[in-house]
């Protein structure tokens, strides 16, 4: 079959940190242009905006859009209409009723809507997902904090309304429980502290549970100076399940059962060769709602201006 020939829009951090490598080692997938405003690739066409790309650029199957999220959803919406497979960053898009719409003009166009969340490849999820399910689970701890001046460098998009401030980080962590959890979970509290100077949360704690009652505390911190916290702590009937490191690494009762260096995105890639190879899409949305319900059920508070 041949090869999807894919766009880059939003030539930025990620992109070129991990989407780059990850095309570069995925058979099926092969990076043939970007656009991104200023942001250019030394190795193929650049191009200013998806529009410029899309009127002027080489031919393309697929784009990926790693830009951030308030502009995503007019990007999505016209590369599907270009009749382009496309592969959305995480989170999905700047609100959640804005995803129906592409879902309809995916399915009309024939083409893929992927909604990716990385941290769902990290090595030590799907064996926490196992042993859940045959266990009693008796509460969870989240503990996500990170120093935004090293992950986001400058990114001031990140604090503007839309651009998600410590949800950013901390959707990963929701799309890691909402996959190894056996059942839905809901926001019950919601605490987001905004620093005087910005429109989006810099530290969030949160409350949510199941419909058995099934208690999770979450704490989300973007000031955190090092060690840099990414934990999942589960306490169940055998013992506790702690993920560490945002999930590379797995302890059972204690004792290490998951420690592995594994790329996430390439599997981001493969999954998304065969999707386009089919033109199924694959959208899951409970990350993004979470994270929308804190901000309609959480207190807000000033915290102290912050500046990059
Ligand atoms: P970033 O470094 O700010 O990159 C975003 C890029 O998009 C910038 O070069 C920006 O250009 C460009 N851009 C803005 N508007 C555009 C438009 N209309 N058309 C084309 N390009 C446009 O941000 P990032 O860290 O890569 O994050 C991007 C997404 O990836 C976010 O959703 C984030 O959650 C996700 N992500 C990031 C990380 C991480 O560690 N950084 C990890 C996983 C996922 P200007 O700077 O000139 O505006």
């Amino acid at each position: 079959m041949r090869n999807l020939r894919l766009a880059i829009v939003g030539f930025g951090k990620i992109a070129t940190t991990r989407h780059v490598p990850a095309i570069a080692a995925t058979s099926g997938v092969v990076l043939v242009a970007t656009a991104d405003p200023k942001a250019k690739s030394p190795d193929v066409p650049s191009f200013a905006s998806l529009e410029d790309l899309l009127r002027d650029g080489p031919e393309i199957d697929a784009v990926t859009l790693c830009t951030p999220p308030q502009v995503r959803s007019a990007q999505a919406r016209l590369a599907l209409e270009a009749k382009k497979h496309v592969m959305l960053e995480k989170p999905p898009g700047a609100t959640v009723s804005e995803i129906a719409p592409l879902q309809a003009v995916a399915k009309a166009a024939g083409k893929s809507l992927f909604a990716t969340w990385h941290s769902r490849f990290a090595p030590a999820v799907e064996p926490a997902r196992e042993l859940l399910a045959g266990r009693t689970i008796k509460h969870v701890t989240i503990i996500w904090k990170e120093d935004v001046r090293v992950w986001h460098p400058g990114q001031d998009w990140i604090f503007a309304a839309g651009g998600f401030g410590v949800f950013d980080p901390g959707i990963n962590a929701l799309s890691i429980l909402t996959r190894i959890l056996p059942r839905p979970v809901f926001v019950t509290g919601a605490s987001l502290g905004f620093p005087a100077n910005r429109e989006a949360p810099i530290v969030v704690e949160m409350d949510m549970a199941d419909a058995t009652g099934l208690p999770i505390k979450v704490e989300f911190d973007f000031r955190q100076t090092p060690p840099q916290t990414w934990d999942i702590r589960i306490e169940t009937d055998r013992g506790p399940l702690v993920l560490s490191g945002g999930g590379a690494k797995m302890s059972d009762g204690g004792k290490g059962v998951v420690d592995a260096m594994k790329e996430e995105y390439p599997a981001l890639y493969r999954r998304f060769v065969d999707l386009a190879a089919t033109g199924e899409s694959d959208v899951d949305l409970a990350p993004l709602q979470i994270v929308a319900d804190a901000f309609l059920l959480g207190r807000r508070h000033t915290v102290e201006a912050f500046e990059f």
